[in-house]
């Protein structure tokens, strides 16, 4: 199968390309010398994980050096924690040690996790050089590597430090999806699934009807599940590039409830994706009697998650909990609860909805 390339065409942005296919990190040094601000690069920085690095890095660092750069490479903690004040002030030191210049190119080889941190080390450090976004998991490859944000935790709560930093180029290479865990790949499959149901019809009929091969993992339907998400993130993104116009937000369906499942339940219990799989059925539980949202798409929506191994959760809470949860979210506005819901597929509105209404609909979930 050849690849795919998606052209990310922002704008005020350099547009980027996403090459999607089975065994393109072998070629990641030579598409690097292909992107004319990379060209001209002699440093390289890899920044991994303690899970992905001993799978992958070697893969990685014989390719770029195959192109003639100088590569060296960091290896972060797996998983959230390397999202944190400590463990970029360390890469950040890091990069000074190696005497990393402007003309620098940090490679984020890794989950969304990894992703992020790398992409606002390269935000930050000298005032920002190159990034190439090398997505690792589903999510990664379908979601955060391209967009642009990136950023680290607080204490107080996920992503509150950050930088909008577009990449200079994304290199998903598929086959690296085979030795991802099953929790993993069911979690980026709440974000495909996600996304197609915002998209419209044509990318929501079209998983559905794919969902046991996609659930199966089969690499020609995950290679186009993955280039329809990135070709609707990009044109998502491309419509309001810093979150400011109220489009990126449709990005947030399912979020509203998903974010209260992570904290209340202990972040962890459930992967995000499974979460948002919850949000979606709750919002479309709402949506049925704010906007209308046919039972027929509830209905779609449920066989689908049910397909892509996103069963309802078995979670417990009081609604009033989960509502001060949601109160406190940063996405809400004074304390004022935003969802996302569907009118239909493709067909989304943003509505605030009053306390009351959101505690009567979480006992219907609940029940
Ligand atoms: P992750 O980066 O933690 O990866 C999940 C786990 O899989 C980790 O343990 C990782 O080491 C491991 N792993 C990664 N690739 C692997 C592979 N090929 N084989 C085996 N193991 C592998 O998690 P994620 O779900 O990729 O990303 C989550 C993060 O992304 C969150 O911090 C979230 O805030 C962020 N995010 C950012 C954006 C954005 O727009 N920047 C969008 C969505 C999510
Ligand atoms: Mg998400």
């Amino acid at each position: 199968m050849p690849a795919t390339k998606v052209v990310v065409n922002i704008p005020g942005e350099v547009a980027y390309n996403v090459r999607i296919g089975a065994g393109v990190l072998a070629s990641l040094g030579q598409s690097m010398r292909n992107v004319p601000s990379l060209a001209g690069a002699e440093q390289v920085l890899v920044i991994t994980d303690t899970n992905v690095g001993p799978l992958y890095l070697s893969r990685a660092k014989a390719s770029l050096a195959e192109a003639g750069y100088h590569v060296s490479d960091i290896c972060v903690p797996a998983g959230e924690e390397a999202k944190s004040i400590a463990v970029i002030g360390e890469v950040w030191e890091a990069m000074a040690a190696l005497a990393l210049e402007r003309d620098c190119v940090v490679v984020a080889l890794g989950g969304g996790c990894v992703g992020d941190l790398a992409g606002f080390a390269a935000a930050t450090y000298m005032r920002g050089v190159q990034v190439v976004q090398v997505p690792t998991t589903l999510l990664s490859m379908v979601d955060s590597s391209v967009g642009g944000k990136t950023g680290v935790n607080l204490t107080a709560g996920k992503n509150l430090v950050g930088a909008f930093k577009q990449p200079a180029f994304v290199c998903a290479d598929t086959d690296v999806l085979a030795t991802l865990p099953s929790r993993e790949w069911a979690c980026g499959c709440g974000e495909v699934a996600k996304s197609a149901l915002i998209d419209g019809d044509e990318f929501f009929f079209w998983l559905s009807d794919q969902a046991q091969a996609m659930a199966a993992r089969q690499a020609d339907v995950v290679a186009e599940a993955i280039a329809r998400c990135v070709v609707f993130k990009a044109d998502v993104v491309a419509q309001d590039k810093t979150e400011s116009r109220g489009v990126r937000e449709c990005l947030n369906y399912g979020h509203t409830l998903a974010h209260a499942i992570e904290k209340l339940s202990g972040y962890g219990t459930y992967s995000h994706g499974h979460a948002v799989a919850d949000g979606m059925r709750f919002a479309a539980l709402l949506g049925e009697s704010l906007v209308g949202t046919p039972a027929e798409l509830a209905e779609a929506q449920a066989q689908l998650l049910d397909a892509l191994n996103l069963p309802a959760l078995d979670w417990k809470a009081t609604p009033e909990n989960v509502l001060e949860t949601m109160k406190r979210d940063k996405k809400a506005r004074h304390g004022q609860v935003r969802f996302m819901l569907l009118e239909d597929v493709g067909a989304w509105k943003l509505v605030d909805v009053d306390d009351a209404t959101i505690l009567r609909h979480l006992q219907t979930y609940f029940a």
